[in-house]
């Protein structure tokens, strides 16, 4: 067992209930019971000709108060099992409740499906009644796929249908992918290695390595061409069918909807995003110069550029990220602190406890809670940051009813990654050793590209892919070359694309997935980069705003919530403002290895 200076860093779930035989959990999955029956009862003629603003409000308000027991209920389910996974009567409590979960929702489905079936008209005017206003983003948005969804029996075969269609590829994409075993030969010794631990060797200071392993790794997958390619482009002709189905315009439109952001906006962010690719450039140079190295190559992207980090303990975390927060603002602290005090933080390293790091808002009412693994490395702090941002979130959005309480995806990473970035300046300008703050700052600057430049060229091979199997079925050669060149790109002359490197698509989950789903990732991640611009220009002017912006939870658009610190993300501008802070990292980097003693 790992033991690290968080041990008896632990959890107290009593703000939920007492333990799994608390008789409380009986007597609320009763109540929720006899609540949902009364609700069906009451509400279930409600969306006929009579439908009032009054009657629409008291039964949303009676849906929160049952949806926010329920709420408890899983999420004190959840937490129980990620603490301590291999617990039998956990997990089959868990599974008590779930089941019971399900058949209260369902019994609550039929309330979406009439308000969906309202007229538009008669849905406008109740909208825009004061009555509901709280509701406003909510009625609407909850309306918004109604022009592509279609009847009754036609969505039941579609549904149906999936298991065999598209849900079957996914499966044998994943579970194909992951039967794959890499045997890699290095300095006279072979070894068998799982993807994780061939991608794992990506990080190894021996480049050597490095070009073994992604030369293994490519051409173990180009083996596999042929289930590769026909996976792929089953799932992009299955994306343009649901598109036809489901009258939506161009390839993207579906994720546009889902994520609530117009086309345009997506648009000009890619653009800004191609206009700065040199910043890639200069820091791809930058990195082979700290490397030794003439040229950069796609293996030596994550190659590390200190060796000797220090190591961090757990209440030196606590300290430094409560002293970034306080920084920001005393009330960032403040909420920050009590995750300590009140133990909702379980950040021990024990079997069985679930891996890596997540902040779960469970409900209004309650508070969240903060699973950690701490290792006492130097990047756990960054992760503690990450998650106390969510958590900072997740606290100030109960301020919202139920219904506006969990944030839309789009900004669902905000607070977390800007608290990351408080964070990170702190403990920049709080280190002396000139290597280990390049080592900070190179990682830094690596991690936003994997997430702005690189999610930016995974979301142009699809465009790309995707348009032009819109014509007919592509051969393998062809995606190579889309991924080929939409890589180009963002490399430039800065870094060496080796050949096998064309094979870079086959093994991304995303694509297979959630297509069009990666530009979320760039849009979260530049937002905060643009954030904190403002927030680096305005000064204290700039933290009323954002905090407000944090108890707004999902009471309107992503676009308006923004609108209100004064983010309009469809001005170019914007998006800019994010681009030059990476830049000035950058330039800063370039600075700092100057003055090393390379
Ligand atoms: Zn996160």
């Amino acid at each position: 067992m790992t033991t690290s200076s968080a041990t008896a860093i632990t959890w107290n779930l009593a703000d939920l209930y007492a333990g799994v035989d608390d008789p409380k959990i009986d007597a609320d999955l009763a109540s929720c019971a006899a609540r949902c029956s009364g609700f069906a009862e009451k509400y279930r003629g409600m969306f006929g000709d009579s439908l009032t603003a009054g009657a629409l409000k008291d039964a949303l308000e009676e849906y929160e108060r049952i949806a926010e027991l329920m709420g408890r209920l899983g999420a004190y389910a959840g937490l129980l099992t990620a603490a301590d996974t291999a617990n039998d009567a956990y997990r089959r409590f868990e599974d008590r409740i779930q089941q019971q979960l399900v058949e209260r929702e369902n019994q609550l489905t039929f309330f979406e499906l009439g308000w969906l079936a309202v007229d538009d008209q008669v849905a406008n005017r109740l909208v825009a009644e004061p009555a509901l206003a709280n509701y406003r983003h909510h009625l609407s948005s909850g309306r918004r796929y109604k022009p592509h969804t279609r009847g009754e029996p036609e969505e039941l075969l579609l549904n149906q249908k999936s298991l065999t269609a598209r849900a079957a590829w996914t499966t044998l994409f994943d579970e194909f992918v992951a039967s794959l075993e890499y045997t890699l030969e290095y300095e006279g010794q072979k070894r068998a290695l799982t993807q994780p631990a061939i991608l794992a060797l990506n990080y190894d200071p021996d480049r050597n390595l490095r070009k073994a392993a992604q030369a293994c790794f490519f051409t173990e997958l180009s083996r596999h061409e042929l289930v590769l390619t026909n996976i792929f482009n089953t799932i992009a002709q299955d994306h343009a069918i649901n598109d036809q189905i489901r009258r939506y315009d161009s390839p993207m439109a579906s994720r546009h909807l889902a994520n609530e952001i117009s086309p345009e906006v997506v648009a000009r962010m890619q653009e800004a995003v191609e206009a700065n690719y040199s910043v890639a450039h200069d820091y791809y140079r930058l990195k082979a110069r700290l490397l030794g190295l003439p040229k950069m190559a796609t293996y030596d992207q994550y190659a590390p550029v200190a060796t000797k980090m220090p190591s961090c303990e757990y209440l030196t975390g606590r300290d430094t990220v409560l002293a970034a927060f306080a920084r920001f603002h005393p009330r960032m602290r403040e909420v920050a602190a009590k995750f300590f005090e009140s133990n909702w933080i379980d950040a021990e390293v024990r079997p069985g406890k679930r891996g890596g790091a997540f902040s779960a808002s469970t409900v209004p009412s309650v508070h969240p809670y903060i699973l950690l693994n701490w290792t006492d490395k130097l990047r756990d702090v960054s992760t503690m940051a990450h998650e106390l941002g969510h958590g900072i979130h997740q606290y100030l959005s109960r301020k919202q009813t139920y219904l506006n309480f969990h944030h839309p995806l789009t900004i669902a990473e905000t607070a977390s990654v800007f608290g990351e970035f408080l964070t990170f300046d702190y403990v920049m300008e709080t280190t002396s050793d000139p290597e280990v703050r390049l080592g900070l700052l190179c990682s830094k600057i690596e991690d936003a590209f994997a997430t702005v430049f690189r999610q930016n060229v995974l979301t142009r091979f699809e465009q790309t892919t995707h348009a032009a199997r819109r014509k007919e079925k592509l051969a393998t050669l062809e995606i190579c070359q889309h991924w080929w060149r939409a890589n180009q790109a963002l490399y430039g002359d800065a870094v060496e694309m080796f050949d096998l490197y064309r094979w870079g698509w086959t093994y991304i989950p995303h694509f297979i997935h959630t297509p069009f789903y990666c530009y979320a990732y760039v849009f979260g991640e530049l937002l905060v980069l643009s954030l904190y611009r403002m927030y680096q220009e305005q000064g204290k002017a700039f933290v009323p705003r954002y905090l407000e912006l944090l108890e707004s939870g999902s009471s309107a658009t992503p676009e308006a919530l923004l609108a209100r610190v004064g983010a309009d993300v469809s001005d170019p501008a914007f998006w800019q403002k994010g681009l030059d802070v990476l830049k000035e990292m950058v330039q800063k980097a370039d600075e700092l290895a100057g003055q090393g003693p390379r």
